[in-house]
C-alpha cells in the first residue's frame, strides 16, 4: 500500500497582520510537511467575524507568499460552514452527549467558581442534569455543552514531549456551541482538520491544552488523531512574551526593513535549526529539517539586532 503523505496547515486568524510568533509557527509546519514531501492547507478562522475581515486574509496570504511558504490548497473560511459545523453538532446531540446550558458569565467567572492557577476555570457541571421543566423555566438561550470523561489522555507532542490530560479536571464539560449560535474553535478546529485531512497540527505553545479537547472531539467523530507540536513562544531579550500587541514586530513593519531569508535565517538561528544567524530560504531549510534540532525552551530574539543587521 502507498505510504500516506503527510499533511500539514496554516490556520491563521485574519485579524491582524501575522507577527513574529505566527512566521515562526507557521515556518515549522511547513517546513515538516515539506521536508516529508507533504502538502500544505491553508485555512482562515474567522468564526469571530467582529475582529477578522478578507482584507486581512488577503494580506495573510500574501505574506505567505513574501516568505516562501507556500501551500497547495486552501479550504474555505470557518464563517461560510456552519452548516456543516451543525451536522456535527446533531452527531453528538443525537449520543446524548450534549446539553443546554444556561449559565451566564458572572456566574461561571464568579470567585467561588474553581479555577485552575492559570486562571482558566473548570465548569463544575452544574447544568448538567437539569430537568426539562428546570430548562423550560429560563427565558434566554443556552450554550450548549458535551459531556467530558473521567480519564486521561495522553499527548505525544514532537516538541514538548509527552504530557497527560484529564478534561474532567482540566476543564469540565466543554462549550461546543455559545448562546449566540456560533459554533467555538474547538469544534470548527476539529471538523476542519479532520475534513481536510491534516495529519499534523503546528502550532504556538499557547495552545497545548486545546491538543486533548480536540483529541476527544476526533474520537467522537471517528477523525485519526494528528501528530502535534507545540512551538515554543517568543520572548524578547527581557524575557518578555512577544505578543499581537507588539505591532513593530507585525510582518507590516518587519517587511519594510528585512528580507524574508534574513527572517527566515533569523527564527532558524533561535530555534536551533541552522548553527550561524545567515539568510536562508524556507526550502534550503526543508532539505535538513529534523524535529529532533528544533529547541524546546521558549525563544528570546532580539528583534532590534536583527533590524540593525547585528
Ligand atoms: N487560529 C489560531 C491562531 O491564529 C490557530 C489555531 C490552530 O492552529 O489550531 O492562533
Amino acid at each position: 500500500m502507498a505510504e500516506l503523505k503527510p499533511v500539514g496547515r496554516f490556520a491563521p486568524t485574519p485579524s491582524g497582520r501575522m507577527h513574529l510568533g505566527n512566521v515562526f509557527a507557521a515556518l515549522l509546519a511547513w517546513l515538516s510537511a515539506r521536508s516529508q514531501d507533504g502538502e500544505m492547507v491553508l485555512r482562515m478562522e474567522d468564526l469571530d467575524t467582529q475582529r477578522t475581515s478578507e482584507a486581512y486574509a488577503r494580506i495573510i496570504r500574501e505574506d505567505l507568499a513574501w516568505l516562501g511558504l507556500d501551500y497547495d490548497r486552501e479550504t474555505p473560511a470557518q464563517s461560510t460552514r456552519s452548516r456543516i459545523y451543525d451536522r456535527y453538532f446533531r452527531l453528538l446531540e443525537e449520543r446524548g452527549l450534549l446539553y443546554p446550558c444556561y449559565c451566564t458569565r458572572s456566574q461561571l467567572h464568579s470567585p467561588d467558581a474553581p479555577h485552575l492557577s492559570d486562571g482558566t476555570y473548570v465548569y463544575p457541571g452544574t447544568c448538567r442534569d437539569l430537568t426539562d421543566r428546570q430548562r423550560a423555566a429560563f427565558s434566554r438561550s443556552p450554550a450548549w455543552r458535551v459531556r467530558v470523561p473521567d480519564r486521561v489522555w495522553n499527548l505525544e507532542d514532537r516538541i514538548q514531549g509527552p504530557s497527560q490530560w484529564n478534561l474532567a479536571k482540566d476543564c469540565g464539560d466543554m462549550v461546543v456551541r455559545r448562546a449566540d449560535g456560533v459554533y467555538v474553535y474547538q469544534l470548527a478546529v476539529t471538523v476542519d482538520d479532520g475534513l481536510a485531512g491534516v495529519t499534523e497540527v503546528v502550532r504556538g505553545m499557547d495552545l497545548l491544552s486545546s491538543a486533548p479537547r480536540q483529541m476527544y472531539l476526533q474520537e467522537l467523530w471517528g477523525f485519526p488523531h494528528p501528530e502535534y507540536a507545540h512551538v515554543p513562544m517568543l520572548l524578547a531579550p527581557d524575557g518578555r512574551r512577544l505578543s499581537k500587541r507588539d505591532r513593530d514586530l507585525d510582518l507590516g513593519a518587519l517587511r519594510q526593513w528585512l528580507r524574508p531569508q534574513s527572517l527566515v535565517g533569523a527564527l532558524a538561528f533561535a530555534c536551533g535549526l541552522i548553527d550561524r544567524r545567515e539568510p536562508v530560504s524556507p526550502r534550503e531549510l526543508a532539505a535538513e529539517f529534523t524535529w529532533e534540532k528544533v529547541r524546546r525552551e521558549d525563544l528570546r530574539l532580539d528583534v532590534s539586532a536583527l533590524l540593525n543587521g547585528g
